[in-house]
């Protein structure tokens, strides 16, 4: 694991104190005492009566330098030097939540003492009145995150310290293959399976294989809609996944394990259908077999297959996990962190996880920042009932942007082991890449009708 020293003032300032320490502690002699130790592991300020930490500012960085949106929330306290980052990324609307943390969270928040991350999460949370929505929670999550870094660097430990310490030496990870024909994807598969990775998602073209079937859809000719719109043939994609499952599964043997991500968008009973399909192959998971708004489902796919399930991407509220869990509706935790509002409430989920034996698979594509990725890989360490981590390969324009980014090496990820969430940015390298508001991920059938993801 690498170590990357930290400059900050904070961080020199406490090296200065504790040589202080250890300058007067040699000179008496008392080394080893109880009363040196108690020098070394100094009683927190707040405990003998100075005032709390407070929240001077609040401000949302924004910057794209892989292409995707990326914000960070940048907490600053009124300890000279002592501040914390936290991911609040909604890449597909970033611009909104740089309003929401900038306009409202600043003014929420400035004064408040650092300390207690449940009430200022529980607070902000209902700031609002009306909530649980993406834009707001991304905000929240990155002032969630944010002072849990504070939280480390203040205690002079890693996050994943504060969660109960190490339930595991590294976080072991899938990637991604792909290609537009089941040999391509089985080439693919076998690249990374050469860099060390045993777990592996294949799809075919794009989710719900757009992009690999080349026909014209009838609204297209029809002049209906926007020419950029994309188009899925969902009995096309039906039928070529067990087609990929198998070949991949000939070519490249028993031992990998292989995901598929649905990605909502096919209808609930082909897509148990399929899933029966692909159960002589062996998935380690499928993710996201229905939209939300196809929860009811699910008992009927449970009824059908033995096929392990990811579910929860499009999740909002960590309320939404409840039942499905309890009911032991899926096996994984597919959440993105930021959507439902930061590490205090992805905790709870993960943790309600080890009562039914469901596990995390926090979501971790580009549109997730170094400092999100740190986050959930310092919950990856602490949780027992850790199940899965998606990969991430950071540009070297991100890692001059974020320096201590999480690390991967055949197949594991790794934290930087320095107090906090272990990630820093620089922000005149930031500005270098600003962001966009352009999205278009529209999918349609053949009839121009749109699909729910
Ligand atoms: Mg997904």
């Amino acid at each position: 694991m690498k170590r990357v020293e930290k400059t900050t003032d904070y961080n020199r300032r406490n090296a200065m104190k504790m040589l202080a320490v250890g300058s007067t502690a040699g000179i008496l002699g008392l080394f080893g005492t109880p009363r040196a130790n108690a020098e070394v592991y100094e009683t927190p300020g707040y405990a003998r009566g100075l005032a709390p930490v407070k929240i001077k500012s609040v401000k949302a960085i924004a910057t794209a330098p892989q292409g995707s949106n990326l914000i960070v929330v940048r907490v600053e306290t009124t300890e000279p030097g002592l501040y914390g980052l936290g991911c609040a990324t909604f890449t597909q609307r970033a611009a909104a939540v740089v309003t929401a943390i900038n306009s409202y969270m600043h003014d929420f928040c400035v004064g408040k003492d650092v300390d207690n991350i449940e009430d200022m999460w529980q607070s902000f949370y209902v700031s609002s009145y009306w909530r649980n929505g993406p834009v707001l929670n991304n905000a929240l999550s990155g002032l969630d995150q944010a002072l849990w870094d504070i939280k480390g660097k203040r205690a002079k430990m890693p996050v994943y310290q504060l969660l109960g310490g190490k339930s595991r030496f590294a976080i072991p990870c899938y990637t991604h293959a792909g290609g537009n024909t089941p040999e391509a994807v089985a080439e693919s598969v076998q690249k990374f399976m050469g860099q060390g990775f045993r777990h592996i998602r294949i799809q075919q073209g794009g989710y719900g294989s757009v992009g690999a079937v080349q026909d014209k859809p009838d609204f297209k000719a029809a002049g209906f809609a926007s020419e950029s719109d994309n188009y899925m043939n969902e009995q096309a994609y039906i039928k070529s996944v067990p087609k990929m499952f198998e070949t991949v599964r000939k070519a490249c043997g028993e031992e990998v394990e292989l995901l598929h991500d649905v990605h909502e968008r096919s209808q609930p009973m082909d897509v148990i259908n399929m899933c029966k399909r692909v159960e002589e192959y062996r998935p380690f998971f499928i993710e996201d077999p229905f939209s939300p708004e196809n929860m009811g489902w699910f008992k009927q796919l449970r009824a059908s297959t033995s096929v392990p399930i990811a579910m929860g991407e499009l999740f909002n509220n960590n309320n939404e996990f409840l039942e499905p869990m309890a009911e032991q509706l899926f096996d994984y935790i597919r959440c993105h962190v930021s959507q439902i509002g930061g590490i205090t409430p992805a905790m709870k989920v993960a943790r309600l996880g080890e009562w039914f034996n469901v596990k995390t698979a926090w979501h971790g594509p580009g549109d997730v920042s170094p400092v999100g990725h740190a986050a959930q890989a310092h919950m990856d360490l602490a949780v027992w009932n850790f199940g899965i981590q998606e990969a991430v390969s950071f540009s070297d324009k991100t890692q001059k942007v974020f320096s201590g980014c999480p690390t991967m090496s055949k197949g594991y990820m790794s934290v930087n082991e320095v107090p906090g969430l272990g990630v820093d940015i620089d922000e005149k390298e930031a500005a270098k890449y600003p962001i966009g508001t352009k999205s278009n991920w529209q999918v349609r059938k053949t009839d121009g009708t749109i699909i729910r993801p």
